[in-house]
């Protein structure tokens, strides 16, 4: 049965579908297919030569196969808004062309006030608030409590994605609390989820390059499993494609999978490549658009235990999403409706409200289009109206389960 982590017995379904898909050739990928059926987990070792030699066809239809043994060709997205209550931001990492200094003439906070009408418009077509920011030199818990009760107060329905670990390790200084005092507090208010952002790569070397003075990668991790004990489900992430070698990249996901061992609170895992507009980082590497699919089916392969991987349309654009969905990805994330994080960094996705146009990208990949819960509840299905219909979709409920 298909249920929010998908079918439980994807390992035993896979083969089956690498055959329906055509077959590999490529050595590499049929050594990793076999470590995942016979012994369930591909090993760091292999997964770096898959990043760096493996044929990326045969990479594609593996990534595709487990996506397809799992989710069949059901393809998630959500209704959301993104708010970001601050740029400004006491850090200054080096990839980020989003943050401000406090006297900046376009620095911005927002009051309480000033953050509930950006929902408002908004609130009776999304459920997902997705808020995240800058590192404010004097907010406290208090401010984003608030912050989130009064959103939840005047909209209960929505469910309240908030705050990156780094955020949740500012507000701890500034607060003078344990992680686990924050988390406690904010989730009494109000907040039901965290969104993954800020793991960068999960080496210290790295971090100290470019993201002097955030969070250590123990720091993440350990923040992360702080919300899994306390019921809080996440997400993770990875920005690659900066000063990183393969090695970092597949030791991160590998950090990311042994966390997961332990706590089962990953909901969804979602790489992304840098993106070079105004930021500061003339040595990074860039990534291709075929480094980036290579990616989506190198995380699907490897992190075997994290069941959403997500094709962040924001960041690498609805064309590559629609090749990734073909690749490991089973996830577009959502409506988004408003976003400055990747457009200040030189994004053109667009952020039209539009679950019809969705629905469309999904559709024309192969897709199924499942409108989801934050939580990966499924709850309506896509199915398009005949053209003479202008091309309309119609949402149908599902049961879980189904
Ligand atoms: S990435 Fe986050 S912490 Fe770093 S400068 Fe930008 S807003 Fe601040």
């Amino acid at each position: 049965m298909l249920g929010a982590k998908g079918h439980s017995d994807w390992r035993r379904r896979f083969p089956t579908v690498v055959e329906q898909l055509g077959g590999i050739d490529d050595t590499l990928v049929i050594e990793a297919a076999r470590d995942l059926e016979i012994n369930g987990r591909v090993s760091n070792d292999l997964g770096v030569k898959l990043l760096l030699e493996a044929d990326l066809t045969d990479l594609r239809l593996l990534g595709k196969a487990l996506k397809v043994a799992r989710f069949e060709e059901e393809v998630y997205f959500n209704s959301n808004l993104h708010v970001n209550p601050t740029n400004i931001c006491v850090l200054a990492c080096r990839f980020c062309a989003f943050r401000r200094g406090r006297k900046a003439d376009d620095a911005y906070a927002l009051s309480v006030e000033e953050y509930l009408s950006r929902i408002r418009p908004f609130s009776s077509r999304i459920d997902e608030v997705h808020s995240v920011g800058g590192l404010h030199p004097d907010w406290t818990v208090e401010h984003y409590a608030e912050l989130i009760h009064s959103a939840k107060k005047a909209h209960p329905h929505l469910s309240m994605k908030c705050l990156t670990a780094v955020e949740v390790k500012h507000l701890s200084s500034m607060s003078k609390m344990t992680f686990v005092e924050v988390l406690s507090t904010l989730k009494e208010a109000g907040l039901t989820s965290l969104p993954g952002g800020g793991a960068e790569i999960l080496d210290d070397e790295i971090r100290n390059i470019i993201c002097n003075g955030k969070e250590s990668s123990d720091e993440y991790l350990d923040i992360h499993r702080t919300a899994h004990h306390l019921g809080l489900p996440t997400n993770c992430t990875m920005l690659f494609g900066t000063v990183e070698q393969a090695e970092h990249r597949i030791r991160h996901l590998d950090r990311l999978r042994k966390l997961q061992d332990d706590t089962g609170g990953f909901q969804c895992f979602v790489p992304y490549p840098f993106l070079p507009d105004r930021s500061r980082l003339p040595q990074a590497q860039h990534s291709t658009g075929s480094e980036t699919i290579r990616m989506i089916a190198i995380s699907r392969i490897m992190l075997d235990n994290i069941p959403h991987i997500k094709a962040y349309r924001m960041n690498i654009g609805d064309k590559l999403a629609a090749i990734a969905l073909n690749s490991g990805a089973d996830d577009v994330d959502g409506t988004v409706g408003h976003e400055e994080i990747m457009h200040e960094a030189g994004s053109m996705t667009s952020v039209e409200d539009d679950l019809d146009r969705l629905s469309r990208l999904i559709e024309d990949a192969g897709g199924v289009p499942i409108r989801r819960s934050t939580i990966y509840n499924r709850f309506q299905r896509y199915i398009r109206r005949p053209p003479s219909d202008d091309d309309r979709w119609v949402a149908l409920p599902i049961a879980e389960g189904v």
